[in-house]
C-alpha cells in the first residue's frame, strides 16, 4: 500500500518560534510524507524553512479569487505563498463559520483552479452517531461537498466528537466508516473513486497511530493537537 500521508493542522496555534518544530518535522526519514497547516502568518516562513521536505498548507480559504472581503484569503494567494494544499470544510469552520456543503464545495474547486491539492473534510456530530446516522450524514456531506472529479482531492473523515476530545472511534468503526466513504467515491466516480486518499482525524497521538492508520481504506492521518511538537508528530509518522 501507499506510503501513508501525515498533515498535520495546527488550527490557532503557532507563534514564529514554532517554526523550531517544523524545522524538526522536516527532519522525518525521507521517506516519511508530512504535510503542515500552520496559520496563514507562518506559510510564507514555512515554506522557505521547510524547504520541500514539508509541503505547506492553509487550513480554509476563501471561493473568489480576490475582492472585497475583509480578512478572507484566497486560494490564489495561499499558491502564491507556495502553499500547496488547503484544507476545506473542516468542522470548527463548518460550527465557528457557519460554512455550508454548497460553500466548501465552491471553495474546494476555488482550491483546485489555482493549482492546490484540496483536503476536504467531513464527519458526524456524536448526536448524529447516537441517532444512528453517521453514515448518512457523512454522504450528504461527500455528495455536496465535492466537485465533479476527484483530481487533487483528498478526503478527511473526522467525526465532531473525536476532535480534540482524546476519544477516538473503535478501530471497527473507522474500518466501517472508511469502506462505506470509499464506496460512496466509487459509486460515484469510479476508478478514481478507488485510488483517492482517505484520511482519519480526531485525537491521533503516537500511541493509537498505527491501530488507527492500519484499518483498510485509511490513507493517512489529519492531525490536530499532536501536529504541534516534532516530537509527537514524528512519533506519529514513525508508527503509520
Ligand atoms: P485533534 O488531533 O486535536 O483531535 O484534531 C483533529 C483535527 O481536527 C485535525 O484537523
Amino acid at each position: 500500500p501507499m506510503q501513508p500521508l501525515i498533515v498535520g493542522n495546527w488550527k490557532m496555534n503557532g507563534l514564529v518560534a514554532a517554526l523550531g518544530e517544523l524545522w524538526g518535522m522536516s527532519q522525518a526519514r525521507p521517506e516519511t510524507e508530512i504535510w503542515i497547516a500552520p496559520p496563514f502568518t507562518l506559510i510564507d516562513r514555512a515554506v522557505s524553512l521547510a524547504a520541500g521536505r514539508i509541503a505547506i498548507g492553509g487550513q480554509d480559504c476563501h471561493h473568489s479569487t480576490s475582492g472585497a472581503h475583509t480578512g478572507c484569503i484566497s486560494a490564489a494567494m495561499l499558491a502564491d505563498s507556495g502553499a500547496k494544499f488547503v484544507i476545506t470544510g473542516h468542522s470548527e469552520r463548518r460550527t465557528d463559520n457557519h460554512e455550508t456543503d454548497a460553500q466548501v464545495r465552491a471553495k474546494t474547486i476555488a482550491a483546485r483552479a489555482a493549482g492546490l491539492t484540496v483536503i476536504v473534510c467531513v464527519g458526524e456530530t456524536e448526536a448524529q452517531r447516537d441517532a444512528g446516522a453517521h453514515e448518512s450524514t457523512v454522504t450528504e456531506q461527500l455528495d455536496a461537498s465535492l466537485p465533479d472529479d476527484l483530481t487533487d482531492i483528498i478526503i478527511a473523515y473526522e467525526p465532531v466528537w473525536a476532535i480534540g476530545t482524546g476519544r477516538t472511534p473503535t478501530p471497527e468503526d473507522v474500518a466501517a466508516m472508511h469502506a462505506h466513504i470509499r464506496a460512496n467515491l466509487v459509486a460515484r466516480f469510479g476508478e478514481a473513486g478507488q485510488g483517492a486518499r482517505i484520511l482519519y482525524g480526531g485525537s491521533v497521538k503516537p500511541e493509537n497511530a498505527a491501530l488507527l492508520l492500519g484499518q483498510p481504506n485509511v490513507g493517512g492521518a489529519l492531525v490536530g493537537g499532536a501536529s504541534l511538537i516534532a516530537t509527537s508528530l514524528l512519533a506519529i509518522a514513525a508508527a503509520a
